[in-house]
C-alpha cells in the first residue's frame, strides 16, 4: 500500500487545514483498508466483516481483514501491523474500546483515518466517525420485547391485558464495549417504570448494569449466571417469566441454564440481538422470544461510504453528532434504524430481505 498525504512536506492539498493529509488523489486499487474485527465466536462478527471486506472490494480497494479472537493484546497487534504494513485507513470495532490508544496515535500520526465500527472508541480524538445502529433504541426495543412478550403490552405498543407481578432477571452486555450501556439504559427505560410500580420483580435484586453484566459477552458466563440465579432466588418453588438479554448468544446461555433447570416450553420470555441463526431458529420453534435485527450488510455499507469520503479528501456525512460523546470528543455518527423480530417477523423481515433463507431457518444454520 503506498501512504496517502505529503505530510512531511506540508502539502497543502485542497481543503487540508493545519497538518491534515491534502486531498488524496491515489486510485482505490492502490489503497488498503484495514479491517479489524472482535471476534469470529459471534456469526454477526463474521458477517460484518465478509460484508466489508466485500463491499470494499467492490468498490476497488485493496482489504486486510483480520479478526482477534477477543483478545485484547492481539487486536493491539494486528492494528500495529496493519499500520506498518501501510494502511491507508481503518475500520476497527474494537474489543475493549479504550484498550487502542497507542495504536490510534499512531494512525494519526500517519494521517490515516480511523473509522469506528459499531463500538465506538473511547479515551481518545484519534476516531474521526462512527457507524453504527441507534444503540439506546436497541435497548428500548429489547425491553418493550420483553413487555410484549409477557402481555404487558400489545405488538402495537398500547397496553396489554396481563398486569403480573412477572418474576424477570436482566442481564447486559460487556462493561468495556460502549454499545453495553447503551443497551441496557435503553432497556431500563421501560423496564424501570414496571419495576417501579410493581408489574416487574426482579428477585435477585441485582438491577445495576455491573452486576448484570457479562464480559465479552460469552454465553457460557451467561449460562453460569443464570444457573446462579435460579439456585439462589428461586430455589423456593417460584418461577422466572422473562429475561432481559442483550445478545443471542447470552440468550442461549439463559435458555441453556433454564432448560438444565427444569423449565419446558413456553420458557420464560428471553429477548435477545443481532438476529443470529442460532436464535431465529429458536425463535421459529418458539423457544426463545425475540430478537433485533440490525442488517449487517447496511452497516457495512455505511462503512465503505465514510471510508470513501474521507479516502476522496471529504468528510463522511453524518447523521448524528451529538450522541456519541467518547470522553474526549463527540464523533460523527451515522446510526442506522433496528427492528424488532418475533416469530411472525421472520418470514417478512429475514427471509424476504435476503437476510436468512428459509432452509437456513428451518436448520438453524
Ligand atoms: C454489538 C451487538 C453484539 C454485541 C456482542 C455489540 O457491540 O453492537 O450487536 O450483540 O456487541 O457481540
Amino acid at each position: 500500500a503506498m501512504a496517502i498525504g505529503l505530510t512531511a512536506c506540508g502539502g497543502e492539498g485542497a481543503g487540508a487545514a493545519s497538518g491534515e493529509a491534502p486531498a488524496a488523489t491515489a486510485a482505490p486499487e492502490e489503497l488498503t483498508i484495514g479491517v479489524s474485527m472482535p471476534t469470529q465466536t459471534s456469526e454477526r462478527w463474521i458477517a460484518d466483516g465478509n460484508a466489508v471486506k466485500s463491499q470494499l472490494e467492490e468498490a476497488g480497494y485493496k482489504v486486510e481483514l483480520q479478526y482477534a479472537n477477543d483478545d485484547i493484546p492481539t487486536q493491539g497487534q494486528q492494528i500495529d501491523q496493519m499500520l506498518t504494513q501501510g494502511a491507508d485507513l481503518l475500520i476497527v470495532a474494537a474489543i475493549d474500546g479504550t484498550a487502542l490508544s497507542s495504536q490510534l496515535q499512531a494512525a494519526a500520526d500517519a494521517n490515516v483515518k480511523v473509522i469506528s465500527y459499531d463500538r465506538l472508541i473511547r479515551e481518545t480524538e484519534n476516531v474521526d466517525f462512527y457507524v453504527s445502529f441507534d444503540n439506546f433504541k436497541v435497548g428500548v426495543a429489547q425491553g418493550t420485547a420483553l413487555l410484549t412478550g409477557l402481555g404487558v403490552l400489545n405488538a402495537d405498543g398500547s397496553a396489554g391485558t396481563a398486569t403480573g407481578p412477572f418474576n424477570v432477571e436482566l442481564f447486559a452486555g460487556s462493561l468495556d464495549d460502549n454499545n453495553a450501556g447503551f443497551f441496557f439504559d435503553g432497556a431500563m427505560s421501560v423496564l424501570q417504570p414496571k419495576i417501579d410500580d410493581g408489574t416487574l420483580v426482579v428477585k435477585s435484586g441485582q438491577t445495576s448494569i455491573e452486576q448484570a453484566a457479562t464480559l465479552r459477552w460469552a454465553q457460557e458466563t451467561a449460562q453460569k449466571r443464570m444457573e446462579d440465579l435460579l439456585t439462589g432466588s428461586y430455589a423456593d418453588g417460584s418461577k422466572v417469566q422473562g429475561v432481559l438479554s442483550p445478545y443471542d448468544g447470552i440468550s442461549r446461555g439463559i435458555i441453556t441454564a433454564l432448560q438444565g433447570n427444569g423449565y419446558t416450553t413456553p420458557l420464560p420470555v428471553v429477548t435477545g440481538q443481532d438476529a443470529e441463526i442460532a436464535s431465529v431458529k429458536l425463535i421459529n420453534d418458539g423457544v426463545q422470544s425475540s430478537t433485533i435485527f440490525k442488517d449487517t450488510r447496511e452497516l457495512a455499507a455505511q462503512a465503505v461510504t465514510a471510508a470513501e469520503a474521507f479516502l476522496e479528501g471529504t468528510e463522511p456525512e453524518a447523521n448524528d453528532t451529538e450522541t456519541y460523546d467518547n470522553g474526549v470528543k463527540v464523533v460523527p455518527s451515522y446510526l442506522l434504524p433496528v427492528e424488532t423480530v418475533y416469530k411472525a417477523d421472520i418470514q417478512s423481515k429475514l427471509i424476504d430481505s435476503g437476510y436468512w433463507t428459509a432452509d437456513e431457518v428451518a436448520k438453524g444454520q
